[in-house]
């Protein structure tokens, strides 16, 4: 974990700031979650809060109240120039470099002569100024609720801030199932249950969302489904013509890659989505195997040692060939990934 030079924030934040908060590009539920639960914090501390975000996100986030003002950097690009321009700190919450805003808005920020908290669970971050990273965390909201505490404000999160970080952490976590889910976790999510987050709602709000085509697309995406079981290996593919075919929107492939992890002795899952560029790429493991290296090391990515994504500017047979082929130096290793 690194904390680096809270206590000097917690003094800064004693008087009125005009405030951003950016999660990342894509943005997913413990992004929204994040930024929105540390905006109606810093408002109720009377801060000036702006949320931005580089793009859209999906439509199962929209419930959120608060989703509404987030203003997005491609749609809104002059507005948040502005912004940031007249702002006098900035948080990053829920990605670790400037370059996971995509590169409009990195160059902007790396311009930006004012200072950066960041709040973040991924490896390796980058530095900045004020500081609190912890890759034991199983997500950025659960952090936000520790950042307030340290901030001694428990008693300020209401229901909106408990709704905002429980979405959040129920993304992040697979619903609470993910190995990175520790007692601390359960006792944050009891606290902001307590506090007024209605987790039957939540779940309901963000998760029985589906149409039709949607699940059409998860049919056509599990009969592409294919196994490898000498290497403990499942592997699902999209083709941009499948996607257009059941009219395919931005989120509807979440969580799909964990169908793949859910077949029997299969310790490692990807997902492979043709997009109009890339083929864009998620892993996810079960026990020690490292996705977050494998992302690294293979696909211009990274992220965590159970859920990583990464990059191909091959073609998705050629991604799909470059994939099998490293399979074999990773054997010995899958097979040890789940063994107690
Ligand atoms: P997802 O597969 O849900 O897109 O991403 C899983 C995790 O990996 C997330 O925590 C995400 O931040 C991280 N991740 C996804 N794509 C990339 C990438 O291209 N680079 C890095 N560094 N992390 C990624
Ligand atoms: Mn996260």
């Amino acid at each position: 974990m690194v904390l680096k030079n809270i206590e000097e924030l917690k003094l800064y934040l004693n008087t009125q700031r005009n405030i951003i908060i950016i999660g990342h590009r894509n943005p997913d539920g413990d992004a929204i979650g994040s930024t929105l639960g540390l905006k109606y914090y810093l408002d109720k501390k009377g801060h000036n809060v702006q949320v931005m975000m580089p793009n859209d996100y999906p439509d199962f986030l929209k419930w959120l109240k608060g989703s509404e003002d987030i203003l997005l950097f491609d749609r809104d690009n002059q507005k948040c120039l502005d912004t940031i321009n007249s702002s006098d700190i900035i948080f990053l919450l829920d990605f670790n470099a400037l370059h996971r805003l995509g590169d409009d808005m990195k160059i902007v920020l790396e311009k930006y002569e004012k200072d950066f908290v960041l709040i973040d669970h991924h490896q390796q971050p980058d530095e900045f100024k004020y500081m609190y990273s912890d890759t034991a965390m199983c997500s950025t909201c659960q952090m936000v609720y520790h950042f307030i505490e340290m901030l001694e404000d428990v008693e300020l999160i209401d229901k909106t801030i408990a709704t905002s970080l429980y979405t959040g952490i129920m993304t992040d976590t697979g619903s609470f199932a993910f190995r990175s889910t520790t007692s601390k976790t359960h006792r944050v999510v009891a606290e902001l249950i307590d506090k007024g987050a209605e987790n039957d709602r939540i779940h309901s709000n963000t998760f029985n969302m589906n149409s039709v085509g949607t699940l059409h697309l998860l049919g056509q995406a599990l009969n592409n489904l294919k196994v490898l079981p000498e290497y403990h290996t499942a592997f699902i593919t999209l083709s941009q013509e499948e996607k257009e075919r059941y009219n395919c929107q931005k989120g509807d492939t979440t969580g799909i890659v964990n169908y793949a992890l859910s077949v029997k002795d299969v310790y490692f899952a990807v997902i492979f989505i043709q997009e109009q560029d890339m083929i864009k790429i998620s892993f996810r493991s079960l026990g020690k195997f490292s996705v977050n290296q494998f992302a690294r090391n293979h696909f211009e990515g990274g992220g965590h040692d159970n859920a990583s994504g990464g990059k191909s500017l091959l073609s998705m047979e050629e991604t799909i060939d470059k994939f099998i082929r490293l399979l074999p130096q990773y054997k010995l290793e899958l097979e040890k990934s789940y063994e107690v």
